[in-house]
C-alpha cells in the first residue's frame, strides 16, 4: 500500500474494499488529490460490524480498570505521534499545523478522561424493603456506530469512540469522506496500544454507500452521529424504525449577546474569535452577534478591528484556514450575494480571498433583521450577522428565535443578569464572558434541532450504557 492509499481498518488490520474502488480526498489549499480512501459499501460494513460483534464479549468482560488503562495508553500514544497526526489533518483540512495540533491534543484528552472514568461506571442499590435486594448495573449497548463530520475529524471521532469503549462497547466508525485518514490512524494506534482486534473498526466511504448501511445494520445497537441536520434527520428516522438509541450532534446558529455593561473590548475580541473559529466551520460558532442598541456605535468598530486582525491562510500565523470543499466554498460565497440582496450593511470582508485555495475573508454584516437568511441559516463559514436589541427581554427573544439551540454566549459585568439570561437561553451550552469555553469534561449537545443526547463529560457515558435493574427476593 502506498503512503497515499488507505484501506478500511477491520479486525485490527487494513482491509481493501470489496468494490476495489477508492475515493479521492482533495486539498482545500491546492485543489489537488491528497489521499485515496477505500470506497466502502454494505458488504464492507457487514464485515466490520461482525468484527465488532465478535470482539464484544471479550472487551465488555475486560475489567473496567484495564479497559481504562488501555484508553490512557492511547492518549499517550496520540501525544507521542502528535506531529504525524497533525500533519495528516493539515493535509486533509488545509488549516495550520498550530490548529491541527490542538485537535490532536483534544483527542488525547478524550481518551485520558474516559480512560480515567471507566472504572467509575457504577450502579446503585435501591431500598425496596426487607426481604429484597435491588441493585442497578450499567451495561454496554453492544456495537456502536460512530459517524463523524470533517470539521474536526480526529477530535470528533475520539469524542464518540473513547466513551463508547470506556463503557465496554465495541465500535465501527465511519468518518467523513473528506477527512478519513486521521480516524484510520487513530484506530491503528489504538490497537497498537493493546485494544483487541475488532474492538474499533473504521470503514471509509460516503454517507449513502457506507454510512446508511451502518445505521441500518441489525447488529448495531447504538448510533452516535455528528453532522448536518439533513443527515441527522435521516439517521434519526432509521434509528426510530429499529428502536435503536441515537445521539445526534447537529448544527447551530448560535447567538452571542453583548450587553451595554460588558467589557466591550473583550467582547469584541471574543465575538470575533467565536464566529471565525475553524474558519466558521464549527457547529458552536457564534454567528449571530446581538448587540445592545445603546453601544452599537462603540462596539461595531471594535469588532471590525478585531476581525481585520485575523490572518487568512494555511501557515502557522494564520487564524482563518480554508473552507473544506469546493461546493462548501461555493455555498459560503453565495451567502455574500444573499446578504447584498437582503440589504445587509457590510462591515468588513464579504469576498473570497484572492489567490488559490478555498479561502474567504472573515465577514461581518450589520443592520440585519432576525428573519433574514444570513441571520437564520447555518452558513458554516466565517460569516456573522450583527443584530441590535433594545433590552434584556428582546435579547432573549431574538436569541431563542431559531430552530437551532446548540450554544449561546453573553457578555456582561452584571452577575445577576449573567445567570438570569443563561437560565432563559435555549441552548445546550452557555458561555459567559468567553466564546467558546469548556473542555472534554463539559457535557455538550443541542436543544431543539441542534440534536438529541449529550457527548463529552461524565454525562456522555450515560448515552453509551444501558441500565439494568436486578431485584432479588432473599
Ligand atoms: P454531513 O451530515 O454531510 O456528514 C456527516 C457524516 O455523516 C459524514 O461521515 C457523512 O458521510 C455521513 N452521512 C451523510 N449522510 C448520511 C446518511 N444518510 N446516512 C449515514 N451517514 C451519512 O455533515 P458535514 O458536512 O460533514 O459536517 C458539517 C455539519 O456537521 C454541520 O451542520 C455542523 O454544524 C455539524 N457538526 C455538528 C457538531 C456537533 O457536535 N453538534 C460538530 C461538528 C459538526
Amino acid at each position: 500500500m502506498s503512503l497515499s492509499t488507505w484501506n478500511h481498518f477491520i479486525s485490527g488490520a487494513y482491509y481493501p474494499p470489496d468494490s476495489n474502488q477508492y475515493l479521492n480526498e482533495t486539498s482545500p489549499v491546492t485543489g489537488e488529490a491528497t489521499y485515496h480512501i477505500a470506497r466502502g459499501s454494505a458488504s464492507d460494513i457487514d464485515r466490520a460490524v461482525h468484527a465488532a460483534h465478535a470482539a464484544l464479549d471479550s472487551w465488555r468482560s475486560t475489567k473496567a480498570l484495564d479497559r481504562g488503562r488501555i484508553l490512557v495508553k492511547i492518549a499517550q500514544a496520540l501525544r507521542d505521534k502528535a506531529e504525524e497526526l497533525a500533519l495528516i489533518e493539515q493535509t486533509e483540512m488545509g488549516k495550520s499545523l498550530a490548529q491541527t495540533r490542538v485537535d490532536i491534543e483534544i483527542a488525547a484528552q478524550y481518551f485520558e478522561f474516559y480512560g480515567g472514568l471507566a472504572p467509575s461506571i457504577e450502579g446503585e442499590t435501591i431500598d425496596i424493603g426487607p426481604g429484597k435486594l435491588c441493585y442497578t448495573v450499567k451495561e454496554p449497548y453492544g456495537v456502536v456506530a460512530c459517524i463523524t463530520p470533517w470539521n474536526a475529524p480526529i477530535n470528533q471521532a475520539a469524542r464518540a469512540v473513547a466513551p463508547a469503549l470506556a463503557a465496554g462497547n465495541t465500535v465501527v466508525a465511519k468518518p467523513s469522506e473528506f477527512t478519513s485518514v486521521s480516524t484510520l490512524r487513530l484506530a491503528e494506534i489504538a490497537h497498537e496500544c493493546g485494544l483487541a482486534a475488532g474492538a474499533f473498526n473504521v470503514v471509509t466511504g460516503n454517507g449513502l454507500e457506507a454510512g446508511a448501511p451502518l445505521v441500518s445494520h441489525a447488529l448495531v445497537s447504538k448510533i452516535a452521529f455528528t453532522g448536518s441536520l439533513r443527515a441527522g434527520r435521516e439517521i434519526g428516522i432509521k434509528a426510530a424504525e429499529r428502536i435503536v438509541p441515537v445521539t445526534l450532534e447537529l448544527g447551530g446558529k448560535s447567538p452571542d449577546i453583548v450587553f451595554a455593561d460588558a467589557d466591550l473590548a473583550a467582547a469584541a475580541r471574543g465575538a470575533a474569535r467565536g464566529f471565525t473559529i475553524n474558519a466558521g466551520q464549527a457547529c458552536i460558532a457564534g454567528t449571530r452577534i446581538l448587540v445592545e442598541k445603546s453601544v452599537r456605535e462603540q462596539f461595531l468598530p471594535l469588532l471590525k478591528a478585531e476581525v481585520e486582525k485575523l490572518k487568512v491562510g494555511a501557515s502557522d500565523d494564520c487564524q482563518i484556514g480554508p473552507i473544506i470543499t469546493q461546493p462548501q466554498f461555493q455555498k459560503v460565497c453565495e451567502f455574500f450575494d444573499i446578504a447584498r440582496d437582503e440589504g445587509a450593511e457590510l462591515v468588513t470582508g464579504g469576498q473570497r480571498q484572492k489567490g488559490p485555495g478555498y479561502f474567504v475573508q472573515p465577514t461581518v454584516y450589520a443592520n440585519l433583521k432576525s428573519d433574514s437568511r444570513i441571520a437564520r441559516e447555518e452558513i458554516f463559514g466565517p460569516v456573522c450577522a450583527v443584530i441590535e436589541f433594545a433590552d434584556e427581554a428582546e435579547a432573549i427573544k431574538i436569541s431563542n428565535d431559531s430552530n437551532y439551540g446548540l450554544a449561546a454566549g453573553l457578555w456582561t459585568q452584571n452577575l445577576s443578569r449573567a445567570h438570569r439570561v443563561a437560565g432563559k437561553l435555549q441552548a445546550g451550552q452557555v458561555y459567559i464572558n468567553e466564546y467558546p469555553s469548556g473542555g472534554v469534561e463539559t457535557p455538550f449537545g443541542g436543544y431543539k434541532q441542534s440534536g438529541i443526547g449529550r457527548e463529552k463529560g461524565r454525562e456522555a457515558l450515560n448515552h453509551y450504557s444501558q441500565l439494568k435493574t436486578v431485584i432479588v427476593t432473599l
